[in-house]
């Protein structure tokens, strides 16, 4: 693959990333070639962060050598796609539950760059050693917490430069609307971290759902 080639494309209005494991894909995912490339369809519908940049999301700080961080990694679905992005990177990708974390691991192994942790997001330090010295964070965790621990996060990898947090309004507090949720949660993270954070709502893909994003440790704004 060329440094130059696109790693995220769009056919007939859908999303695609460049599959860095030509052959293989999860479930029934739509396969496109084109110019002798595979690419694997990226449903806003199972991946937030496909579903951000459906909505108009335009904070992409992804490249081919990206090292991430991922929090909530799941089965895998989203962090297969980073990976596509990120191939010559690393993508480590921390996730508590072990039935998820086995799925994770058979993700893993078709993606070199990808890491399965088993661990707890909310104790940094017992996989500092492993994620070294990372430049994304892309955290989605349902916790009534998650934004206390997004924040531990980025005080602990101080190698930070590109932030993401998916906030579920109803997993930190279903009596009161999802706006006041998030924009509560937008103020926490522009507080603790002296940024002016962008958002997107994209409760159109997924139900009270939006995805916060900031620049820490450089000059801009997102
Ligand atoms: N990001 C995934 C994707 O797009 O494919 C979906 C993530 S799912 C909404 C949330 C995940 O966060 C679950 O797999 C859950 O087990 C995990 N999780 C919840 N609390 C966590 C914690 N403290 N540390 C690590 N993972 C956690």
């Amino acid at each position: 693959m060329r440094d130059e080639e696109e790693t995220v494309a769009a056919f007939d209005g859908r999303l695609f990333t460049l599959n860095s494991a030509p052959g293989w894909k999860l479930n029934r995912q739509r396969i496109v070639t084109s110019g002798g490339r595979e690419y694997r369809e990226w449903d806003p519908h199972r991946s937030k962060l496909a579903a951000f940049l459906a909505t108009g999301g335009s904070f992409f700080p992804f490249s081919r050598q990206s090292n991430v961080l991922y929090l909530g990694a799941s089965a895998g679905t989203t962090a297969s796609h980073v990976a596509d992005i990120a191939p010559a990177g690393r993508v480590c990708c921390i996730e508590i539950s072990f039935s998820s974390y086995v799925r994770l691991r058979e993700v893993a192994e078709r993606h070199p760059c990808m890491i399965p942790v088993l661990a707890d997001a909310s104790k940094p330090g017992e996989y500092a050693a492993i994620v070294g010295e990372p430049d994304v964070l892309y955290q989605d965790i349902a916790q009534r917490n998650s934004v206390e621990i997004f924040l531990k996060n980025v005080l602990h990898f101080r190698s930070l430069r590109s932030l993401f947090l998916v906030v579920k309004a109803r997993s930190i507090d279903s009596a009161v609307s999802p706006r006041l949720v998030f924009a509560e949660a937008k103020r926490k993270v522009d507080k603790a971290l002296g940024v002016r954070s962008g958002m997107v709502d994209i409760s159109a893909f997924e139900k009270d759902h939006a995805v916060i994003y900031a620049t820490v440790g450089t000059t801009g704004e997102p």
